[in-house]
C-alpha cells in the first residue's frame, strides 16, 4: 500500500505545487478567499470529487466527496487557504491546503479496493472568524468518523492541544465636554477602557500560568480637548480548558463593569469574532500518524511544547477523532506570521515534505479504513475524552 500511495503522490506532485504556489502568489483574506477555495474545487472535481461549493452559505467554504460505495468509514481532510494583512501567507495556509486536498485525492484512488468515503472540507477563516466553528455548529461533522489535517511549521511536532479562547469586545459610551474649561460635565469613556486595562493586569496575577489574556485600544478618543464619548477595547481570552475559560471570561467582564461603574460610563460588551473551543487530540490516531511518518522517512517528530495559539479544528475535535500536526517546510528555524515563513511555504524543500505528509496522512486513513479493531479504540478515546 505504502508504495501505492507514494506513486499516486507523486502523480500529483505538480498540480499540488502549482496550487500551492498560486495561492500563495494571491492570497486572500479570510471569507473572501474566492480564487484559493475555486483553485481547490477545480482540482478536486478533476479528480472523480463531487464538489459543494458555497457550503452552508458560507461563499469560500466547500465540501468535496468521493464514495467508493462501499462501506466503510468517513475520513475528512481539512483544508485551510486564507493569509493574513501585509504579510500574505505567514502561516502557510496555502500548502496547508495543498496538502489536505492532495491527501483526499490520493486516498479517493485507493478507496474503492477498501471501502469508505473521503471528505475535503474547505475551511475558511482560520485566522479570524474560525470557518470550521460556523461548520461544527451547522452539523458538518456529526457524520464524519476521522478529521486529519497537517499544520506547517519549521519542524515536526505531533498534534498537542490548542487554547479555547473567546474574543471579548467592551464599547463604553461616555459624554462629551470640553476638557479644560468643563470637564466636570463630561464622561470619559477612555479613562473607562483604561481602568478595564488596569483592573485586568491586576486580574493577571491570579489566573493560572497557561492562561491568556491581551487587547488593544481600537477607538480611544478623537482630540485632546474634547473628553471621549466613546472608546472601544478587544480583547482575546485563552485558557486550555473551555470550562477555565469561561470563569475567566467572566471576570475580564467583570474588570469591564467595575469601569463602567467607577466613570459612569455605559459599557457594551459582546464578541467581536468566533469562540474557539480546545483541541483535543485523539492519542491513537497521533501515535498511528507518528509511525506513518517515520515510514515516510521523517526520522524525528518532536512533542509539541506549552507554546500554543488557539485553532477552529479545537471545535472539530469536541466533534470527531482530530489531529493537527504540523510538518516541516525550513530546516532552519521559523517563526509564524512572518514573510519568512511564507516564503519558505513554495521552498523545493516544503513541498518535498508536503508529499511525505500526504503520504502519512492517507496511510493513517487506510489503517482507520482497514482495522476495525484501530478505528475502535480511536472512537472509544473520543467517547471518553
Ligand atoms: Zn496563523
Ligand atoms: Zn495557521
Amino acid at each position: 500500500m505504502k508504495l501505492k500511495v507514494q506513486k499516486h503522490v507523486k502523480e500529483i506532485k505538480d498540480e499540488l505545487i502549482q496550487l500551492s504556489n498560486y495561492i500563495h502568489d494571491n492570497p486572500e483574506l479570510g471569507h473572501q478567499e474566492f480564487k484559493a477555495s475555486k483553485a481547490h474545487c477545480v482540482l478536486l472535481k478533476k479528480h472523480g470529487f463531487r464538489v459543494e461549493r458555497e457550503y452552508l452559505g458560507m461563499k469560500t467554504a466547500f465540501k468535496a466527496t468521493y464514495d467508493s460505495k462501499k462501506e466503510g468509514p468517513t475520513i475528512a481532510y481539512l483544508a485551510e487557504y486564507d493569509a493574513l494583512p501585509d504579510i500574505g501567507h505567514g502561516c502557510g495556509h496555502n500548502i496547508l491546503g495543498a496538502t489536505s486536498t492532495g491527501s483526499g485525492i490520493v486516498l479517493s484512488k485507493v478507496i474503492d479496493d477498501i471501502g469508505g468515503k473521503v471528505v475535503v472540507f474547505g475551511t475558511p477563516a482560520e485566522e479570524t472568524c474560525g470557518g470550521k466553528v460556523v461548520m461544527v455548529d451547522k452539523g458538518a461533522f456529526d457524520d464524519i468518523d476521522v478529521a486529519l489535517m497537517a499544520h506547517p511549521s519549521d519542524k515536526y511536532y505531533k498534534s498537542g492541544g490548542s487554547l479555547a479562547m473567546e474574543a471579548v469586545q467592551f464599547e463604553f459610551f461616555g459624554r462629551t465636554a470640553h476638557a479644560a474649561s468643563e470637564p466636570h460635565k463630561g464622561i470619559n469613556a477612555l479613562d473607562a477602557v483604561i481602568a478595564t486595562f488596569n483592573s485586568i493586569n491586576a486580574l493577571r496575577e491570579h489566573i493560572r500560568h497557561d492562561a491568556r489574556v491581551h487587547g488593544v485600544i481600537k477607538d480611544g478618543g478623537k482630540a485632546a480637548n474634547i473628553v471621549p464619548d466613546y472608546a472601544v477595547a478587544q480583547f482575546y481570552v485563552r485558557a486550555t480548558t473551555k470550562s477555565y475559560l469561561i470563569d475567566l471570561v467572566e471576570k475580564v467582564k467583570n474588570c469591564a463593569r467595575g469601569a463602567a461603574l467607577a466613570t459612569g460610563a455605559k459599557a457594551n460588551i459582546t464578541n467581536y469574532e468566533t469562540s474557539y473551543d480546545n483541541l483535543v487530540t485523539n492519542s491513537v490516531l497521533n501515535d498511528l500518524f507518528e509511525q506513518k511518518i517515520k515510514e515516510m522517512g521523517v526520522e524525528h517528530i518532536s512533542k509539541l511544547s506549552e507554546n500554543f495559539g488557539s485553532l477552529d479544528a479545537g471545535n472539530v475535535s469536541h466533534v470527531c477523532p482530530t489531529i493537527h500536526p504540523y510538518f516541516s517546510i525550513s530546516t532552519r528555524e521559523l517563526v509564524g506570521h512572518t514573510k519568512e515563513f511564507a516564503k519558505a511555504s513554495i521552498s523545493t524543500y516544503a513541498n518535498e515534505q508536503m508529499c511525505k505528509t500526504i503520504g502519512a496522512l492517507v496511510l493513517v486513513a487506510v489503517d482507520v479504513i482497514e482495522d476495525k479493531e484501530l478505528f475502535m479504540k480511536i472512537k472509544n478515546e473520543h467517547q471518553e475524552k
